[in-house]
């Protein structure tokens, strides 16, 4: 065995493998129907035991999904020892409207809000705010902050954001997030290590300090990347369109190659200093689960007191 192993090249597999010293966050968005809600609820179960520092809620584009978000949060609070966080946006409401949607997750025991200006609904064109609304993620940022002590995460760009007039001034935008009093920065998903990791760059060059987190989107085919990427500005490199090339008639590879050049995504990361990783489920647990895998993060066992906490806790008290 000795001697195998000292056969192996120097970075060989096993040595390049993360050590677990990571922390994760993963992304729902709110059911639809009663059978989406069973296997978001399936998946929450099923990702607790990994243990992560947070997990979030979208917000439906246009703010459409108000309800089903705030109820998909309570349930988290409610039944779970998950530090739930709910996506706010500020389309479509009154500043006093979306202070008020605050100060109910604030009583409910959330005490995290993903701060975002949100887009209009689908064909809107150009987002305008409500005539009483807030103009921007900055703004939302101060006037949450100004309400309660909330934890606030806000969106970050590696490719910068469609309506920016250049890269420095998506920059300006995120410090201007940050000094709002952000405490963190959720990427946008991208699809080649060295975007985020200039994106870093920039972002350490001008000043920010808060943690800045790449989230994770893993891609099954040439159509799903084509429409997500349309949807951000997010670009797929050549050479991963060309992987991807022929599964949209082969769904049985789909989850493998996904798999495959998410992981390695997620490693390049690592091996660049990346700790913190935020994932986008899509509201399926096996993708990510095999992510955490793969960055050395085990599920707790059955009796384990992390799994325990995650899943049965006290209720959070409400002040
Ligand atoms: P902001 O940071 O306010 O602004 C976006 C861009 O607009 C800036 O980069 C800047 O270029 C420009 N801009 C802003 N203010 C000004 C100004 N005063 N003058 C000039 N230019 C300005 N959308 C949802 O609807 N629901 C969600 O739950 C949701 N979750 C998300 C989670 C993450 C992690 C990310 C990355 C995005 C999410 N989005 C969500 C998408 C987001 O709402 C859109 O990308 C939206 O277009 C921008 O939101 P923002 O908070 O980044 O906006």
């Amino acid at each position: 065995m000795n001697e195998i192993a000292a056969a192996l090249p120097a970075g060989d597999i096993a040595a390049a493998l993360p050590a677990g010293d990571v922390e994760l966050s993963f992304e729902f968005f709110p059911p639809k129907t009663e059978k989406m809600e069973a296997e978001l609820w399936d998946t929450v179960t099923a990702l607790a035991p990994y243990a992560p520092r947070f997990v979030s809620v979208t917000y439906g584009a246009g703010g459409t999904t108000r309800q089903r978000t705030h109820a998909t949060v309570q349930r988290i609070v409610n039944e779970t020892a998950l530090d739930a966080a709910a996506h706010l946006t500020c389309v479509g409401a009154s500043r006093t409207g979306i202070l008020e949607i605050a100060q109910a997750y604030w009583a409910a025991g959330v005490r995290h809000i993903v701060a975002l200006r949100g887009d209009p609904p689908a064909g809107g064109g150009r987002f305008t705010p409500h005539p009483d609304g807030f103009e921007n993620a900055a703004a939302l940022t101060a006037a949450l902050k100004r309400l309660a002590p909330f934890e606030i995460s806000v969106a970050g760009y590696p490719e910068y954001h469609p309506d920016s007039v250049s890269p420095q001034a998506d920059i300006d935008n995120l410090k201007a997030k940050i000094d709002a009093g952000a405490d963190r920065v959720l990427t946008q998903f991208f699809f080649a290590p060295e975007i985020f990791l200039r994106f870093r760059d920039r972002v350490a060059a001008s000043g920010i300090k808060a943690e800045l987190v790449p989230g994770i989107l893993p891609i099954a085919n040439a159509a799903q990347a084509q429409k997500f990427a349309a949807a951000c500005g997010a670009s797929i490199p050549p050479k991963l369109a060309h992987l991807l090339e022929q599964l949209d008639d082969r769904p049985e590879m789909r989850p493998l190659v996904a798999a495959m050049v998410a992981g390695a995504l997620c490693q390049s990361l690592y091996a660049a200093g990346v700790r913190q990783f935020h994932f986008y489920t899509l509201n399926r647990a096996p993708m990510t689960q095999a992510l955490c895998h793969m960055l050395g993060r085990r599920a707790a066992a059955g009796n384990d007191t992390a799994l325990n906490r995650a899943l049965y806790h006290a209720p959070v008290p409400v002040q």
